[in-house]
């Protein structure tokens, strides 16, 4: 018979581990699926994470897989889920009888879970201007936080292709005072460009052909339609946030346009969705989640899940047959 999961985690970036962690220190047999793709994978190093500042991203991911390895309840495998289903009884044979649901594998396999948890992060879908991708990650970002320190007192460009970008570069301008807006495609309101120019932020309004770089591939400037070359340190750009979520999609899970940009699922401080059973943590419900957020977002859910299995648990125990065990 096709095992049941007590949970299946859609996503082995921080919120996914975090959550298994706490699932697999609850006993609970838990499927982390991954497809290995986590959101910071170009950047060489992370910042802002505390114990972990400057540090490979991937690293730390690495560090939580073997820490899961103490729980044997948790397993990790690699794969891509495509959609979702809930289900009448998917656990005859575990000990509460469960609705749960069936998930659908790119590769079409299916597999069976009493709870689900989505931690899928989201793509980062990049302005489209020639060399701007090479440079994700190594010259280009997009949170002042994570890597603004190192662009510190460094002459910065910020790629504006909506107002939301003035944010960026008032934020980079603590940092540095040659920070300039090339305002790519934004319509920046009179009263952004006056609190721009009056704390010495530059303005390119001419047209960005091109992010160029050396020969050695590090980011040298950004050309302009009409040739000009301006030599920048780093840039920081607006892509828009697209969350990962076509298993939250096929359950038609609540969503809400994001301030940032892109609908995301809704959920409460526990991580829970508005289809019961289905939990969501990280950038998948939030393109503002940072390392730290995400992790904290995926205990939460974990413990909640855990909590959420208990009480059916003791439903099934009470409904039992004096007596008799389940
Ligand atoms: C260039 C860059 C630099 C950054 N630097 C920092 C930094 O310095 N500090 C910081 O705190 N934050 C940083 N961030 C943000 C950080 O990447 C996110 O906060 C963090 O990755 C969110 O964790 P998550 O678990 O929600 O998602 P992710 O880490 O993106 O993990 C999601 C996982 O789910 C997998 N997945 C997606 N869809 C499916 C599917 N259908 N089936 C199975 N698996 C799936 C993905 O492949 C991925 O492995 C940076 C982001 C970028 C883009």
């Amino acid at each position: 018979m096709q095992q049941t999961w007590d949970v299946i985690i859609v996503g082995g970036g921080s919120a996914g581990l975090s959550a298994a962690l706490m699932l697999g220190r609850s006993r609970r047999r838990v499927l982390v699926l991954d497809e290995g793709r986590p959101r910071n994978r170009f950047a060489g190093h992370m910042h802002g994470v505390l114990g972990r500042d400057h540090s490979s991203p991937l690293a730390l991911l690495d560090d939580g897989r073997a820490e899961l390895g103490r729980y044997d309840g948790v397993t990790l495998r690699s794969g891509v889920a495509v959609g979702a289903e809930a289900a009448d009884d998917v656990a005859p044979d575990a000990h509460a009888p469960a609705s749960g649901f069936t998930l659908d594998l790119a590769d079409g396999e299916r597999l069976l879970a009493r709870r689900l948890l989505v931690a899928s992060g989201l793509t980062d879908v990049l302005p489209d201007v020639p060399g701007l991708a090479e440079q994700w990650g190594r010259g280009a970002f997009v949170c002042p936080y994570c890597d603004g320190w190192e662009a510190r007192d460094r002459g910065v460009a910020v790629l504006a292709t909506s107002a939301a970008q003035v944010h960026q570069a008032q934020l980079m301008r603590q940092l540095s005072d040659r920070v300039t807006v090339f305002a790519h495609g934004a319509q920046l309101p009179e009263e952004a460009r006056a609190g721009l120019l009056a704390r010495g932020i530059g303005i390119e309004d001419r047209a960005v052909a091109a992010v160029i770089a050396d020969e050695a591939g590090a980011l040298r400037g950004i050309r302009l339609d009409d040739g000009t070359e301006v030599a920048t340190d780093a840039i920081f750009a607006g892509p828009e946030p697209e969350p990962n979520d076509p298993v939250l999609r096929s359950l038609t899970v609540d969503r809400a346009a994001h301030p940032m940009g892109g609908e995301f699922a809704v959920v409460d401080a526990m991580g829970r969705t508005s289809v019961p059973g289905v939990w969501a943590a990280g950038n998948v419900t939030d393109p503002r989640s940072s390392v730290p957020y995400a992790m904290a977002a995926g205990s939460m859910a974990g413990a909640a899940i855990n909590a959420d299995l208990v009480e059916e648990e003791v439903r099934a125990a009470l409904a039992a047959p004096s007596g008799r065990e389940v």
